[in-house]
C-alpha cells in the first residue's frame, strides 16, 4: 500500500503540533508577563524558544528524510511522535497533562494498520518515559504510583490499538466480501444476458433479440433513421449436411457468421435468424449503400473455400427492404424474405432489394 499520501499528512499534522505549541507557549508568556514578570526570561528561553527549536528541527530532519523518501519511513514517523512528545514533556516537567501526549505515536502507528508498529510505538513510549526518569527535574515531580499508572496507560492505549486495527480488518473484510459478490453478481448477470441475447453456435444474437432490436429501432421516426432489414440465406445448405455431415455444416455456419461479422459496419445488427438463415439490420445508409454492403458480403463469402467442403465454397442469397415511413414491422420483414425467395429463384447467390415491390408484396 502506498502510504506516501498519509505520510504527508502526518507529517503536516507535526507540524501543526509545533505551531500549537508556539501558540499556546505564546499564550503563556502573556499569563507569565501579567503574573511573574521576573521569571519571563527563563520561560522565554526554557519554555518557547529551546523546545520550539528542538521540535522543529526534529519534524525537519523527518521532514527532509520524508522528500527523499529512502526505504520505509513508518518507524521514523513513530519515532518522531515520541520525540516530539518527550521534548514537550522535558520542557514542562510539572504539566502532567503533557504526558498524554505519549500516545500521539500510537494513534500514529494506527494509521498504518500494522500490529508490529503500534507495539513498537507503545515500547517507544515506555522506554521514552523511563528513560525521562534521568532527568532530575521529572523525576522530582513524578511519583511511582504515576509513572506505573502512565506505563499503564501506554499498555492500554496499545491494547485499544489493536482493537482498532481488528475493527478494521473485520470492516475491510466485509467491504471486500461485498464488492466480491457484487462483482460475481455482475459477472453473472452478463453471462446470462449473453446467454439469453446470442445463438450458442454461432455467437450471434438471436432470433428474439433481433425482434427486440428492431422493435426498438422502429420507434424512431423513419426520416430520422434510414433503416433496411435484411434475410440471409445459405444456398443448397441441404446438400453440404447430405454429403460432409452436420457438422461440417456447422462449421461452415460458424464461418459464415464470423464473415457476415467482420463485413458489416459497427453501427450494423447481425443475428441468425434460425437454422442457416441470418438476419440483419443497416441502419444510417441508403438503399444502394445497403445493396453494395450486402453484396460485398455475397461476394467475399462465395470467394472462400473451404477445406471440409474439398476446396468448395459456399454461397448465400440475400433479399433485403428499406423502411419507409407508417411502414409495419411485419410488413419491413416480409418484404425482405419475398425478396430473398425472389434471389433463390431466380438463380441463387445474389442480393435483390427492389423486387417484388412492397405493392407487389403486400397485396
Ligand atoms: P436453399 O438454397 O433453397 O436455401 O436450399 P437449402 O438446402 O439451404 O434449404 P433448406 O431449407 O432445404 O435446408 C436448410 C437446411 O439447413 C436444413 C437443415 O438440416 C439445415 N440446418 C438448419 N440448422 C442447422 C444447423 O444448426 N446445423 C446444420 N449443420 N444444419 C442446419
Ligand atoms: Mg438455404
Ligand atoms: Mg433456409
Amino acid at each position: 500500500m502506498n502510504q506516501t499520501p498519509w505520510n504527508r499528512k502526518i507529517l503536516t499534522g507535526y507540524w501543526t503540533v509545533v505551531l500549537l505549541y508556539l501558540l499556546a507557549g505564546l499564550a503563556g508568556l502573556v499569563l507569565t508577563l501579567v503574573q511573574y514578570a521576573w521569571w519571563v526570561d527563563y520561560y522565554l528561553f526554557h519554555q518557547l524558544l529551546l523546545p520550539l527549536l528542538l521540535m522543529s528541527a526534529e519534524v525537519g530532519a523527518l521532514e527532509l528524510a520524508f522528500r527523499k523518501r529512502k526505504g520505509s519511513m513508518e518507524p521514523w514517523f513513530i519515532l518522531t511522535a515520541t520525540t516530539l512528545a518527550a521534548t514537550i514533556v522535558l520542557f514542562n516537567p510539572n504539566l502532567h497533562g503533557m504526558y498524554a501526549l505519549f500516545a500521539l505515536s500510537t494513534l500514529t502507528s494506527l494509521m498504518y494498520f500494522d500490529r508490529k508498529l503500534t507495539l513498537f510505538s507503545c515500547l517507544l513510549g515506555i522506554v521514552t518515559l523511563l528513560l525521562l526518569q534521568l532527568d532530575p527535574a521529572i523525576h522530582a515531580s513524578m511519583t511511582l504510583y504515576e509513572l506505573i499508572a502512565m506505563i499503564a496507560t501506554l499498555s492500554g492505549a496499545y491494547l485499544l490499538g489493536l482493537g482498532v486495527i481488528s475493527r478494521g480488518e473485520q470492516i475491510l473484510n466485509q467491504l471486500t466480501k461485498a464488492m466480491e459478490s457484487e462483482r460475481d453478481l455482475l459477472v453473472d448477470n452478463i453471462m446470462y444476458d449473453t446467454m439469453t441475447k446470442t445463438d450458442a453456435l454461432t455467437g450471434l444474437y438471436n432470433h428474439k433479440t433481433f425482434h427486440e432490436y428492431l422493435d426498438s429501432l422502429l420507434n424512431v421516426e423513419a426520416e430520422q433513421l434510414s433503416l433496411q432489414v435484411a434475410v440471409l440465406d445459405i444456398d443448397n445448405f441441404k446438400s453440404i449436411n447430405d454429403t460432409y455431415g452436420h457438422w461440417v455444416g456447422d462449421l461452415v455456419l460458424k464461418r459464415i457468421a464470423l464473415m457476415i461479422r467482420e463485413y458489416v459496419t459497427p453501427n450494423d445488427f447481425v443475428a441468425r435468424y434460425g437454422g442457416e438463415e441470418f438476419a440483419l439490420i443497416l441502419t444510417d445508409a441508403d438503399s444502394k449503400q445497403a445493396f453494395r454492403t450486402l453484396d460485398f458480403i455475397r461476394e467475399k463469402i462465395s470467394q472462400v473455400p473451404h477445406d471440409e467442403l474439398a476446396g468448395r465454397s459456399v454461397t448465400v442469397s440475400i433479399g433485403f427492404a428499406e423502411r419507409v415511413p407508417d411502414m409495419r414491422k411485419e410488413n419491413l420483414f416480409k418484404i425482405a424474405d419475398a425478396r430473398l425467395y425472389e434471389a433463390k429463384r431466380t438463380g441463387k447467390n445474389k442480393v435483390v432489394g427492389t423486387s417484388p415491390s412492397t405493392q407487389e408484396v403486400l397485396e
